[in-house]
């Protein structure tokens, strides 16, 4: 017999490989289309919020097939240039599109799965062999109806509560009632007017008048508050909320002018974004057209020129070039086109100054999108890209939105490694997903950056993206004067002043008498990195994590930087006895108290990422600066990013030694990138910026070029040892991390599944090694690395080292083991 039935293909927010079939319920079928959400069972105790895939009625399905619960959307919430996007980053990145899916969606679009407890009603009340906490549980049953697991907990006084759930349920005392419940909703207004019958009869108000005066002075209250906004009222819509509240306890009467057909109501789902953001009422009024200085005009010509053959350009362009203008400029062109432009910036901490420079030029338009942002307002975006917001501007994940036309995307600081997503997987890179991304729409995508990554600047060398330089800064301002400061003389000479060297403050003290401001960058948060024990040396360590922990005097702790572990500050040595603990390292509070005794007149900030973890704290700290209300901000990376300050006469570097010789083979192009880029915050509108790098080596080359301004120099020493010593751009790595609970079994395991690579790859494949930090969380690990030719068949590769992972975790012995696989891992 002919099966009739409609089923979909579901994708799930789940690791598997695989999508799920269901079938359509009856009342449903016809009614679905591919993209919207349907909410479906899983495993036994489940409900997910699952992606329409496909629509279909064929089922050679072996297993039990299951029905859809419910239709979650009225349209599809996304195109298929998503689902194509999701499946290459799956596939590039060697994870699952249900893992995509699970980090694109906002989390306001997953269903709230939370197991409720309830009173079975066929309970006979006999408690006669239930134990105290299991009888507390009844009788909080009995006052709420019904309680969550985290009620639960509260109730009895302990975490592990399932067991006694369990006894309960299997006694027939309680019912387990999986409930689910969508988190967003959309917000709903009431809106009010005259009815029909009043509109336009005056003869009828004038009654309507006197019967209130007399006998209900409330009422009439209420309709004269209507009418003074009358005038301005679209078809004489006002919002109710709005008169009700100019008129003091005013519900009842308003219930009692609608019953008596004085007014009519709608509902009106409205935007929760309007009225919300911090900088609205910063947007700047004046001049909205672009005025090009001759540089930036020619530069901009070349871009345009460039994408009519190359749908990549790079903007190299020193700081404070304008690039900002130019992207303005190209953005305006898109809309102009009713295309859409996407802006991304790698920090959410520089995105309050662009929001400002673009609402300036496009208004309400503009859209933005990152984590900090809720997840209403997540929704709100996602839900009229393209219709009212034409330019988004966001941190990585606005990759994602359901975007109808794209035109344009611009990478901003396309450099910055913070592009590279860690954990979990998808572990994407947005600059290289914004030029697939953009491919998919046929728009462009311009990189722009002072100090271009090693890989883009090789790209845009061998012709695979266009190039264009701008090497003036906007009108024509000097680039910084870049000084360094030999701190071992220094030390010699006792000049030192803490860790500011006297080249340092003497330049402070000048920018000061100058009304200027001052940064100072450190790499290092917290007060030091660590105590030591004066006679043991021992170093208090994470209990979770292989690494020391950091001092944090405002806090008063000692706490680790990778999971928050946090003990009181010991006063005796925890090992020994030893009565004198040692700071050792210094990091951002640290200076600032230093400063605090070196420059007592002038006002001091901090800004990382302890002084920043409200919403708007960036926003106002940034903003304070810019209205001159601090004179020197101290900071971590943070305040070498993008900022455009107009007043700072000296930036500086306080150890620029810990950025060069850490560890890695990026760090001299990254010391060279931030040491540039935190210089580029001097000087921008005057010329006058100074810039002190604080050393023990002076001699290192890095900084030579970072004083001569000399990318160039920098690149072409670095892409040399990146051909020796076989690194990208001209191979591709791949990093493989084995982790689990156990030391033994994550050594033994790494080893295992190394031979097994090694047999695909031969010596394509290094280590197993421990990384850096070679326990977080609990968990240990170990790393291996592969290194692929640029050459090789890539994808073959991939997809061979998938099967030898999947295989290896197939393994019994290694079910509990977890290997995360990180694609162009930086
Ligand atoms: P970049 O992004 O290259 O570091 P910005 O775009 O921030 O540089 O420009 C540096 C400064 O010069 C900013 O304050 C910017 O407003 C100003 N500026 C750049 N181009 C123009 C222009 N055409 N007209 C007026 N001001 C400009
Ligand atoms: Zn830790």
């Amino acid at each position: 017999m002919e099966d009739e039935n409609e089923y979909v293909d579901v994708l799930l927010p789940l690791p598997l490989r695989m999508y799920f079939t269901y079938r359509l319920p009856l009342e449903l079928q016809g009614k679905v289309k591919i993209g919207e959400r349907v909410s479906v069972p899983f495993g036994r105790h489940k409900i997910y919020a699952g992606l329409v895939r496909s629509i279909h009625s064929d089922t050679n399905q072996k297993y039990e097939i299951k029905s859809v619960i419910s239709l979650l959307d009225e349209e599809p919430i996304l195109h298929k240039q998503q689902f194509e996007f999701w499946q290459w980053m799956a596939s590039y990145y060697m994870c699952t599109e249900g893992e995509v899916m699970a980090g694109a969606l906002p989390s306001g679009f997953k269903l709230n799965n939370e197991t409720k407890i309830i009173i079975n009603p066929y309970f006979d009340g006999d408690i006669t062999s239930l134990s105290e906490k299991q009888i507390a549980i009844i009788d909080g049953l009995e006052q709420k109806k019904e309680l969550s697991l985290d009620e639960i907990s509260a109730i009895v006084g302990q975490q592990k509560i399932f067991p006694l759930v369990r006894t309960l349920r299997d006694l027939g005392v309680v019912l387990i009632k999986e409930e689910i419940s969508e988190r967003f909703k959309p917000r709903k207004e009431t809106w009010v007017r005259w009815s029909p019958t009043y509109v336009e009869d005056v003869v009828k108000q004038k009654e309507l008048f006197d019967k209130l005066e007399k006998k209900a002075f409330k009422q009439l209250e209420l309709v004269l508050a209507y009418l003074a906004l009358y005038p301005r009222a679209q078809d004489g819509w006002v919002r109710k909320a709005f008169i009700v509240s100019q008129i003091e306890n005013s519900q009842a009467a308003f219930a009692a002018l609608y019953k008596r057909g004085v007014f009519e109501i709608k509902k009106k789902v409205v935007s929760r974004l309007d009225n919300q953001d911090a900088n609205k009422e910063q947007e700047g009024e004046g001049d909205k057209q672009v005025h090009f200085s001759k540089d930036q005009q020619k530069a901009y010509e070349q871009i345009q020129e460039a994408f009519k053959e190359k749908s990549v350009c790079l903007l190299h362009g020193v700081t404070s070039s304008g690039k900002t203008e130019i992207f303005i400029e190209l953005i305006r062109q898109a809309l102009e086109q009713e295309k859409q432009v996407l802006y991304l910036l790698p920090e959410i901490a520089l995105t309050s100054q662009m929001i400002m420079r673009l609402r300036k030029y496009f208004g309400d338009e503009v859209g933005v999108y990152h984590s900090r942002y809720n997840e209403h307002e997540k929704i709100e975006i996602w839900r009229h890209v393209g219709d009212k917001y034409k330019v988004i501007l966001g941190a990585r994940s606005a990759l994602f939105l359901p975007f109808k036309n794209l035109g344009l995307i611009v990478v901003d600081e396309e450099h910055e490694t913070s592009y590279k997503q860690q954990d979990p997987a998808p572990r994407y890179h947005a600059r290289d997903a914004a030029i697939f991304l953009a491919s998919l729409y046929g728009a462009k995508t311009l990189l722009g950056s002072a100090t271009p990554s090693l890989e883009t600047y090789y790209n845009a060398l061998h012709k695979k993206y266009a190039l264009v330089n701008l090497f003036t800064r906007y009108g024509n301002v000097a680039l910084p004067s870049v000084f360094v400061s030999n701190l071992k003389e220094e030390t010699h000479r006792k000049t030192m002043r803490g860790h500011l060297s006297s080249l340092l403050v003497k330049k402070m003290e000048a920018a000061f008498e100058k009304q200027q401001q001052v940064i100072l960058f450190q790499n290092r948060r917290g007060f030091a990195t660590c105590m030591e024990c004066d006679s043991c040396q021992y170093i208090p360590i994470c209990e979770h994590c292989d690494v020391s922990l950091t001092y944090h005097k405002q806090r008063s702790a000692l706490i680790c930087h990778y999971c928050g572990y946090t003990i009181p500050v010991p006063s005796v040595c925890p090992h020994c006895g030893g009565h004198t603990m040692k700071m050792k390292g210094f990091g951002t509070e640290h200076l600032e108290e230093e400063l605090q005794v070196v420059f007592p007149q002038q006002r001091i900030a901090r800004m990382d990422l302890d002084s920043t973890r409200a919403k708007n704290s960036h926003y106002q700290l940034i903003s304070d600066f810019q209205q001159r209300k601090i004179d020197i901000m101290v900071g971590t990376q943070m305040v070498t990013k993008g900022l455009d300050f107009d007043n700072v006469g000296v930036v500086g570097v306080l150890n620029a030694d810990s950025l060069i010789t850490f560890p890695d083979f990026r760090s001299y192009e990254r010391s060279f990138q931030l040491m540039t880029q935190v210089s580029g915050r001097a000087g921008r509108k005057t010329g006058e910026g100074e810039v002190v790098i604080q050393t023990y080596k002076p001699e290192y080359e890095v900084i030579k070029y970072v004083m001569n301004h000399d990318y160039a120099s920098m690149y072409t020493g670095q892409i040399k040892e990146r051909i020796m010593f076989k690194y990208p751009p001209f191979y591709r790595l791949i990093k493989l991390s084995v982790k689990h609970k156990e030391e033994a079994l994550t050594n033994e395991a790494a080893d295992v599944l190394a031979r097994s690579l090694r047999a695909l790859f031969g010596d394509r494949v290094l280590g197993p090694e421990y990384p850096m930090v070679s326990r977080i969380k609990t968990y240990f690990i170990k790393e291996l690395l592969l290194k692929f030719e640029r050459s090789s068949q890539l994808y073959e590769m991939k997809e061979s080292l998938q099967r030898a992972v999947d295989e290896f975790s197939e393994d019994g012995r290694y079910k509990s083991v977890r290997v995360a696989i990180d694609v162009d891992t930086q």
